[in-house]
């Protein structure tokens, strides 16, 4: 009897190790790359970010986990256009994980068949310190583009992980229809505010804008990474003031000082809308991100009114 019971112990431990083994490693450079791999994967993977929701996606300082991380990945998710070109290139090289050292399907650009904006005509000189050189790299913050994401998810760990294959396509399924009640449903609350003018500090709202109507006219960053002059903030605040702007969108990790006298200058409200999933403590998942996007801003424009 005692002997059966340990038996069927050790089968009961040789069963979780075997699925333990069989789930997919996972590693995404931004949070909302792995918060739709969560979706996608479900218990099937096992999904670490590295960057943290409160960071700049483009300057992120390598902790020391991170080679760790990257060594045990099945599959690399990042979201090329050159976001993570300052940083994630030398820890590849470092990891000593082959498997990710090459292209698709385990080294996975999310931008794959994603339409980039701000795709300049003539090349740029990334020595002058822009960070967007390939078009704008901030594309996550599309919800709309989040569909694009997850079935590109879906046929790499497809391939990966054939036996899986209908429980991925599965998860899409319920992923893309609660994305279409959430679009809707983030498309009605920001309608009464379309066309409201707004400045940022980053040319990160790209995406959000353009999917909900509110009207871009100028940013606190002369370029894309380069922090703003004396000059540069003096001559934005008049044309701001002009175009009528009445929200300052900023990411939680920027300096509120400049951003609030912009804001003091043109009479308009600093809003801090985080940029990707983990930004603030109430967003725990890709849904949630444009859940308290779209109360931020709202809410802030209701003040307004
Ligand atoms: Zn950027």
């Amino acid at each position: 009897m005692r002997m059966i019971r340990s038996v069927s112990w050790l089968g009961l431990l040789l069963a979780a190790l075997a699925s333990a083994h069989a789930k997919l490693n996972v590693v995404a450079t931004l949070p909302d790359y792995g918060a739709i791999a969560e979706e996608i994967g479900g218990d099937m993977v096992k999904v670490t970010s590295l960057a943290k929701g409160t960071e700049d996606p483009h300057f992120i300082d390598a902790r020391p986990s991170f080679l760790r991380i990257l060594n045990q990945a099945d599959v690399l998710l990042e979201g090329g256009a050159e976001m993570e070109i300052g940083w994630l290139p030398a820890l590849v090289n470092n990891a000593r994980n082959p498997k990710i050292l090459g292209d698709a399907p385990r080294h996975v650009l999310m931008a794959q068949g994603i339409p980039l904006l701000d795709v300049p005509l003539a090349p740029v000189d990334r020595s002058m310190g822009d960070v967007h050189p390939a078009g704008n790299p901030h594309f996550a913050h599309d919800p709309a583009n989040g569909r694009i994401m997850a079935a590109h998810l879906v046929e790499v760990f497809s391939k990966l992980d054939p036996a899986n294959a209908l429980l991925y396509e599965a998860n899409l399924r319920k992923f893309n229809e609660r994305l279409d009640q959430k679009l809707a449903e983030w498309a009605r609350l920001m309608e009464p505010f379309r066309g409201t003018k707004v400045v940022t500090y980053h040319k990160s709202y790209e995406y959000f804008a353009a999917r909900f109507g509110l009207e871009i006219v100028g940013q606190i960053e002369p370029k894309p990474g380069i922090e703003p002059s004396p000059t540069h903030i003096n001559a934005l605040i008049p044309r701001m003031k002009e175009a009528g702007a009445k929200l300052v969108l900023i990411e939680p990790n920027r300096p509120r000082k400049t951003p609030q006298y912009v804001a003091d200058a043109i009479g308009a409200k600093l809003v801090i809308v985080p940029g990707m999933v983990g930004g603030h403590e109430k967003i725990k998942d890709y849904f949630s991100l444009f859940d308290y996007d779209v109360a931020q801003i709202t809410a802030a424009l209701k003040e307004l009114k």
